[in-house]
């Protein structure tokens, strides 16, 4: 059974007071503890948007990579040789008979593009080597 409070029994609880005629309305710090709690929110949000868009970023450039694998496979499939390893340009061997158009890494942005080893496995290539932008390419 429900405790009543002090106003219990014949009051009607907190909830429902009303302000003196004339004064309804939000209070000051009524306001500032809405625009705190939201402050709290958005602050808990976008540390989270902003790493679930890095995982996004960084799972597309692992799907262009298996894209260009498989396309490196239907070359092998058709020509009985992996085609030429290295960077893989837009005017390479993959385009436009294999794939649209070559992709470049989300995360490396324009000018990144793809290289593929001898063994046909494609990996990030920033065209020195590697990337200077920390993600597991390799
Ligand atoms: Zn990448």
């Amino acid at each position: 059974m429900l405790e009543s409070g002090p106003e219990g029994a014949g009051g009607r609880g907190v909830w429902a007071m009303r302000a003196p005629h004339g004064t309804e309305g939000f209070s000051l710090v009524e306001l500032m503890v809405v625009v705190v709690i939201i402050g709290v929110l958005v602050a808990i949000a976008i540390p989270v948007f902003s790493s679930a868009k890095a995982s996004a970023q960084l799972k597309t450039c692992f799907a262009n990579q298996r894209t260009l694998e498989g396309a490196a496979q239907t070359y092998l499939a058709q020509q009985s040789v992996l085609p030429p390893s290295g960077i893989i340009g837009s005017s390479s061997w993959a385009v436009p008979t294999l794939i649209k158009a070559v992709p470049c890494c989300p995360l490396g942005g324009a000018g990144s593009y793809y290289s593929m080893d001898d063994s046909g496995t494609v990996t990030g290539d920033n065209g020195a080597g590697g990337w200077n932008i920390p993600h597991a390419h390799f």
